[in-house]
Order: structure tokens, then C-alpha cells, then sequence
């Protein structure tokens, strides 16, 4: 029964062109897009307005714009991957500001250790999606600083819908194995970089992890591609054909 309702259910309309000319106008890296690529993310958004509940909370409210700027964000990262990009989860939690989560890890002796993390966005393998809406805010403020924690989180859900978050998406296997290798080596130089005490030109963050490796680069191709690719340049082209061109592929690094 509930197939046969799927079936009849029409593509979810595009936003409005007042909504959307608004959020061309508030997140430069959607006003950037060509009328191609501004068409498929226009219709990767509706599809997400329409598959995802989006929770406010603490407080804060949402916005019909706000909600379209969320949507519009999140789907930057799927240009070229598709609405398959979706798959896996339902839910967007947003909260105001950083959030404050528990953690707990018991170690190889037994020894239960509890703490708590300040957070501006998490993704849970299958569960919801996280973010500060302070954050989002601060990211749109400055497009080209190297920051946006919608994509950095999307790049989470990316690599998880294989079922191993290890900075690998799914991809065809030949690129899989040729990505795994370039990512591999420039995680272990920047790592090596980081132990050495060098100043790097990335967030240091991305050393965290493979998987934190390739959000943070993913960060980067939207919002500082240049910078990116004087830095890592496999990774670089990697995530070009990956997302395909970046909104800021044509801004020069300053000198
Ligand atoms: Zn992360």
C-alpha cells in the first residue's frame, strides 16, 4: 500500500523564486552556481524540504528562509552525487549555538572515562544530522574563510552510506582505490606536519582522523579551493571531480 502511495506521489515542487532568489542572495556559494547547477540544486533541495524533519531546537526558530538555507547547504556537497546523497537518515536537529554532548569510553583496563564535548555539528551513521545554527550563520558571513559546517557534516553522511566512515565514500572501484591511496598519503604528511609541531595552512582538526581528513578538505573545496589546492593537490582534484567545481574556483589565493 504505502509503495503504491510512493508511486503516486508527485517530485516535490521546487521552492519558491522569491525564497530561492533569497537564498542566492544569503549564501554566496548557491549565488555562485551557474543556471545548471542552480537548477539541480534547487531540486536536491526540495527534495530534501521534503524528506527531512527539520528540528529546531532550545529555543531557536526556523524560518521558511532559514529552512531553505539549511536545505540549500546541505545539498551543496550532492551537485554531483545526486539525491542518493540523501539516503539513510531523516531528521536535522539544529540548535542555536555550540552544543555540549556526553561521551563516555570504557579503555582496555576497564576504566570508564566520561566527558564533555562542545560541538558545533555532528553526524551519527544512520541517525540525525547536527548543527549550530550560530555557526551556519558565521559560515555564510564569510563563504571564502574555509568553513561550512553543513558541508563538512553532509561529507560525514557521504562517507557512511557505504557503512564504514573512513574518509572513502562509495565510489566506482578503480577511483575508490586511487582516492584511498592519494588520501591516505596526504592525511599521514599533514599528520607527520602536526608532530612536528609545523604550522599548516588547514585546520589542524583534519588530523584528527581519516574521516575528519576528508570533511575538513571537503570544507575547503567550497570555501577556499585555492588554498586547498596549493596545499593538497591530489586531495584537491579528487574532491573537483568529486563535488565538481567549486562556487570560489575562479578566486585567485590573496597575496
Ligand atoms: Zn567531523
Amino acid at each position: 500500500m504505502s509503495g503504491w502511495f510512493r508511486r503516486l506521489r508527485r517530485r516535490p515542487d521546487p521552492p519558491a523564486p522569491a525564497l530561492w532568489a533569497e537564498v542566492r542572495r544569503r549564501a554566496a556559494w548557491v549565488g555562485r552556481l551557474d543556471a545548471a547547477r542552480d537548477a539541480r540544486l534547487q531540486s536536491l533541495a526540495a527534495h530534501f524540504l521534503h524528506d527531512k524533519t527539520i528540528t529546531p531546537v532550545a529555543g531557536l526558530e526556523l524560518d521558511e528562509t532559514r529552512r531553505a538555507l539549511l536545505a540549500a547547504l546541505c545539498c551543496l556537497p550532492l551537485l554531483e552525487f545526486g539525491a542518493e546523497g540523501l539516503h539513510g537518515w531523516r531528521q536535522l536537529i539544529v540548535y542555536p549555538d555550540a552544543f555540549r554532548v556526553n561521551r563516555s569510553h570504557v579503555d582496555a583496563a576497564g576504566v570508564l572515562h566520561e566527558w564533555e564535548d562542545e560541538l558545533i555539528g555532528e553526524a551519527w551513521e544512520s541517525g540525525p544530522l547536527i548543527l549550530s545554527w550560530a555557526d551556519v550563520e558565521s559560515d555564510l558571513a564569510e563563504p571564502d574563510g574555509g568553513f561550512c559546517v553543513a558541508v563538512h557534516e553532509m561529507a560525514h553522511k557521504l562517507d557512511a552510506l557505504d557503512g564504514v566512515l573512513d574518509g572513502t565514500p562509495a565510489l566506482p572501484r578503480d577511483w575508490q582505490r586511487r582516492w584511498a591511496r592519494d588520501f591516505q598519503r596526504a592525511f599521514d604528511g599533514f599528520v607527520a606536519r602536526l608532530e612536528r609541531d609545523e604550522a599548516t595552512a588547514l585546520d589542524p582538526y583534519a588530523g584528527e582522523a581519516p574521516e575528519e581528513f576528508f570533511a575538513v578538505c571537503s570544507e575547503y573545496h567550497f570555501s577556499a579551493p585555492a588554498l586547498l589546492a596549493r596545499e593538497l593537490p591530489a586531495v584537491a582534484d579528487h574532491l573537483q571531480r568529486f563535488y565538481g567545481h567549486s562556487p570560489f574556483a575562479d578566486r585567485a589565493l590573496p597575496r
